[in-house]
């Protein structure tokens, strides 16, 4: 059985950072999108690919996945930094304003309007494209990050783990990614880092 990705943050650009777990630790992050296939997974359970897309890309034998894999991870590292940098009260390094910028402006070369069920829309014609789901990560990355739920991005009160997420509770209250999850995350790791490591 495949596994579910936890998508604690209420936005898929915030879910996309926190596949890097542990992104903080001193023994360094676990990976958990570690192939194409994972990365279709994730971007159809954040609801940014549907089923019918997920299952066309799935089934096109692509070599250029490897290379949508790792640019997708180049773009949640440059995400990553400009949003940890921000909550940090510090400037983003301007190599990573840049990049987010040059993968938006792929992601929009991608899109287009056309006329569907009675209105224009935005679609992505080529969506048979093995890049789809990094346009797609792109272009909800440059929304959330441009937009006014921006200023209601907080990480994790667990400084092992800091998953971010969007507090959009009115009082802003929340300090946590989600105590049950955290909690279990912590215990799981301690008991493998115990356990394994001898
Ligand atoms: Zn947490």
């Amino acid at each position: 059985m495949t596994k579910s990705f936890q998508l604690v943050a209420g936005h898929p650009a915030l879910d996309l950072i926190n596949t890097l777990d542990w992104r903080f630790r001193e023994s360094g992050p676990e990976e958990l999108i570690n192939s194409y296939e994972d990365l279709l997974r994730f971007a159809e359970q954040t609801g940014l690919l549907s089923p019918r897309q997920a299952r066309t890309l799935r089934r096109k034998e692509s070599n250029g996945a490897a290379r949508v894999l790792q640019q997708a991870k180049d773009l949640r590292e440059s995400a990553s930094q400009v949003v940890y940098a921000t909550l940090d009260e510090m400037e983003p390094a301007v190599e990573s304003v840049l990049k987010l910028d040059r993968f938006m402006h792929t992601a929009q070369a991608n899109r287009a309007l056309r006329w569907s069920a009675k209105k224009i829309r935005m679609a992505w014609p080529a969506e048979d494209d093995p890049a789809l789901p990094l346009w797609l990560l792109s272009q909800a990355t440059a929304d959330l990050l441009t937009s006014d739920n921006a200023a209601s991005i907080r990480a994790c009160a667990n400084l092992e783990c800091r998953w971010l997420f969007l507090d959009l509770s009115k009082n802003h209250m929340r300090r946590w990614c989600d105590m049950k999850i955290c909690g279990n995350r912590t215990k799981a790791r301690r008991f493998r880092e115990q356990h394994g490591a001898r």
